[in-house]
């Protein structure tokens, strides 16, 4: 079964066109946050001729999420929604969204395209080692599973020994899962020489950044397994709207259900083609929980050339960091994904590493990196690989940090995300 259309350019033009038109006014008429919103810009529905017309709209921010707070963005009334989720909203209030029985289904059949962009048939089975409940991971990769018809294993995360004893008995083709996860497992299956018994050949991960390197030592543990990345947001359905595909550079995104622009964050302009900022995402047919402008705080560039893989859909590039985890250090604004690369072009040390902040009795800030020499290094040259790995974080983020080498496995690995800065300057 087919799951993904095909749209010319200019026919996902007009979709968006419309959608945007639905959207704004469905907003303007059913929420009053929105219409006070867009009274205040001085905005209304039938103003939106264009697609340019977007940006006489105004943002949405996470804040506007808390503020509204239990139903926020609500459009329906409350006996057409059949679902909430929740995301894991690191302080106070959490970002609650609705569904309608249409959103949920058009996260499934979202969530279909992406299993059938990564090349899975009906024969495929898929262990889903991500969170269920009231996030949108567990439920999202299990829907989309059932809608695309292959066939699901619902473990959920951690439970490591089931995890192993699924893959070898069920023999699962496909795991979803996040980086942290797929790093923690492919290291354990090595380690209890599992490997050659298993049928793994594709991992479907996301929900944080993930380095080339450790996308590599995760392919390498597992005999050489496919990854895919795959975008989401609770905000915007969940997992599912857009992924990697086989070409492997960059995420298509399903832009007959969204609109994505790229803005710089500090003047929200539009980011000249190409170049990294904020994404910005407006929904097209969301009924329980439309949304307009939302700033995602993730950020990624669009990647306008025509992809190798021939599918039309637009493309952008892997989350690369989140505008609000950038933090200031010496005055300088860094961010994790840029020690990532780094360590990617480093072939002597595994993907784990920890930035740690701290402020001496000098008054000064001092970053040290800790990282994790490669499995089974023999290395004794520590001191010119620190040095060299320094050298690199200088050019490449314009500040000095102090690189200490530790022992391969000795830094925490995690089943869910990996914390990685450890910031001391203000205790
Ligand atoms: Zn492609």
């Amino acid at each position: 079964m087919n799951f993904i259309p095909e749209f010319t350019p200019a026919a996902l033009a007009g979709r968006q066109l419309a959608g945007l038109k639905w959207t704004v006014s469905h907003a303007y008429e059913h929420n009053n946050f929105y219409r006070a919103g867009l009274e205040k810009a001085k905005v209304r529905p039938e103003q939106i001729k264009s697609l340019d017309d977007i940006r006489r709209l105004p943002f949405t921010t996470a804040k506007d999420l808390t503020s509204e707070y239990p139903f926020p963005f609500l459009c329906v009334p409350l006996e057409k929604v059949v679902r909430v989720h929740a995301s894991s909203g690191t302080t106070g209030k959490r970002k609650v969204m609705t569904y309608t029985q249409k959103d949920v289904h058009d996260w499934a059949r979202m969530f279909a395209r992406c299993y059938q962009m990564a090349g899975l048939t009906a024969w495929d089975r898929v262990q889903i080692a991500v969170g269920y409940g009231v996030w949108t991971a567990g439920v999202g990769f299990q829907l989309g599973c059932e809608e695309f018809g292959a066939m699901a294993v619902p473990v959920g995360p951690g439970a490591i020994d089931m995890q192993c004893q699924f893959l070898e008995d069920f023999q699962s083709t496909v795991l979803g899962c996040t980086a942290s996860m797929g790093l923690l497992l492919s290291e354990e299956i090595k380690r209890r020489g599992l490997s050659n018994r298993l049928a793994l050949k594709k991992i479907i991960y996301g929900s944080e950044r993930s380095s080339e390197a450790m996308r590599r030592k995760i392919s390498e543990q597992l005999g050489g397994a496919e990854l895919f990345d795959i975008p989401g947001l609770t905000e915007l359905y969940g997992p599912g709207t857009g992924i990697e595909c086989q070409a492997h550079s960059g995420m298509h995104y399903w832009g007959d259900y969204y609109i994505l622009e790229i803005i710089n964050p500090h003047t929200l302009e539009p980011a000249k083609p190409g170049e990294t900022g904020e994404m910005v995402v407006t929904s097209l047919c969301k009924e329980a929980s439309p949304l307009l402008r939302y700033r995602t705080r993730d950020l990624t560039r669009l990647l306008p050339e025509p992809c190798a893989c021939g599918n039309l859909f637009p493309r952008h590039d892997r989350i690369l960091g989140r505008s609000d985890d950038g933090i200031k250090y010496r005055a300088v604004n860094i961010y994790p994904g840029q020690v990532d690369e780094v360590l990617s072009q480093e072939t002597e040390v595994s993907s784990e590493y920890q930035i740690h902040l701290e402020r001496r009795d000098d008054g000064r800030e001092y970053m040290t990196v800790k990282v994790e020499r490669r499995e089974s290094s023999s290395s004794t040259e520590n001191k010119a690989l620190e040095a060299r790995i320094s050298k690199a974080i200088k050019s490449k983020m314009l500040v000095s940090a102090e690189v200490e080498l530790v022992d391969f496995a000795s830094l925490p690995r995690s089943e869910r995300k990996t914390q990685r800065i450890f910031d001391s300057r203000f205790e």
